[in-house]
C-alpha cells in the first residue's frame, strides 16, 4: 500500500551532502564553511571529501550548525564505467587503495546512503546510472554547472523512478569554493526533521522526506486521500510529474505568481512528485509523492 511521504509537521532543516573542504581539494577548512553555511540559514552539512571517510565526533557545543559524515568514492568500476559516488554515514577502513568497486561494497556493507554524483558531467549511461542500485542521484550539481553546464540529472533520474520509484533526487552544492570553483549555496535539500541530530536527519533523508531546491521553498505539503495542497513561496509553475509524457500543471506566462496551489493526484501513474519553478527558472522538487517500501 502505497504511503504519502511528506505526513509530518514540516520541520524543515536545510543542509547540504557534498561538499569538500582543504582535507580534498576544497579551498575552505571546517571552520569557515561552518561560518558561511550558518550565515545562509544552513542547519547541516555532510563532509564528502575525496576518499577521506570523515569522522565528525561529539558535535561542539558552540558549533552554529550539524555535520555529519560522508565520503566520495570515484573511479573506474570492474567493468572500466567511470563514476563518482558521495556515500552518507560515518564508514572504516575504505581505503583508496581498494579500488572503486570494493569501496563501494564496503560502504554499502556498512550502511551507507549511496547518492550517484554528477552523472552527466561523468558521461554515465543509464544503465550505468542503475548498475549499483544506488538510493539516489544527484539531479542539480552546482559546480558541474559551472565548470560546463552539465549540472542537471534529470533523465537519470527519470530513468531510475521508471524501476525504483522510491529513488532520491537531490540538489547539491559539491562546493569546493576555490577561485577555480567559486560557487557555493546553490542546491541543497530541505529536510524534515523535528530532531536537528545525525540520527534525524539521515533518517529522512532515507526515508526521502525532503525537497530540493535551486531557490523556491515548498512551506507545507498536504494530501486530502484526492488533492495535493501545497504553500510555496511566490512561484509561477506548479506541476506534478510522472513517467514518460503524464503531468499536470498550473501557471501562467503573464508573469502572476502564486503561493498556495491545489493539485489533483492521479494515484495510478507509477510515481508522481512536484516541481515548483520562480520567475528566474529555478526549481524545487520533491522525492516522489507516494511509496510503498519506506
Ligand atoms: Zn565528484
Ligand atoms: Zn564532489
Amino acid at each position: 500500500m502505497a504511503q504519502f511521504r511528506y505526513a509530518g509537521a514540516c520541520h524543515w532543516r536545510k543542509g547540504n551532502t557534498h561538499i569538500h573542504s582543504t582535507v580534498s581539494d576544497g579551498g575552505q577548512n571546517f571552520e569557515q564553511l561552518e561560518r558561511m553555511y550558518a550565515e545562509v540559514g544552513y542547519h547541516f552539512l555532510f563532509r564528502t571529501d575525496h576518499w577521506a571517510a570523515s569522522d565528525v565526533t561529539e558535535p561542539k557545543r558552540s558549533s552554529p550548525l550539524l555535520w555529519l559524515d560522508g565520503i566520495e568514492l570515484d573511479g573506474p568500476d570492474y567493468a572500466g564505467s567511470y563514476y563518482h559516488i558521495v556515500c552518507l554515514g560515518r564508514f572504516t577502513g575504505i581505503t583508496r587503495e581498494m579500488g572503486f568497486t570494493q569501496a563501494l561494497m564496503e560502504a554499502r556493507k556498512q550502511g551507507g546512503l549511496l547518492i550517484l554524483a554528477h552523472p552527466d558531467w561523468m558521461g554515465n549511461t543509464f544503465e550505468e546510472a542503475a548498475r549499483y542500485g544506488v538510493h539516489g542521484v544527484e539531479v542539480y550539481n552546482h559546480v558541474c554547472r559551472w565548470l560546463n553546464g552539465k549540472g542537471d540529472g534529470w533523465p537519470y533520474w527519470h530513468s531510475l523512478l521508471d524501476r525504483h520509484p522510491a529513488t532520491l533526487g537531490l540538489a547539491v552544492d559539491d562546493a569546493h569554493i576555490r577561485s577555480e570553483h567559486p560557487g557555493w549555496n546553490g542546491g541543497w535539500i530541505q529536510v524534515d526533521s523535528p530532531e536537528l541530530n545525525s540520527e534525524g536527519i539521515l533518517e529522512a533523508i532515507r526515508a526521502g522526506r525532503f525537497y530540493s531546491s535551486c531557490g523556491p521553498e515548498i512551506h507545507s505539503l498536504e494530501f486530502d486521500g484526492k488533492d495535493l495542497h501545497v504553500k510555496t513561496s511566490p512561484v509561477q509553475f506548479v506541476r506534478l510529474v510522472g513517467p514518460s509524457w503524464r503531468g499536470q500543471r498550473v501557471g501562467s506566462f503573464n508573469g502572476d505568481v502564486r503561493t498556495e496551489t491545489s493539485l489533483s493526484v492521479p494515484l495510478d501513474w507509477p510515481y508522481v512528485y512536484l516541481e515548483i519553478e520562480d520567475s528566474s527558472g529555478r526549481r524545487a522538487w520533491t522525492n516522489a509523492l507516494f511509496v510503498s517500501e519506506i
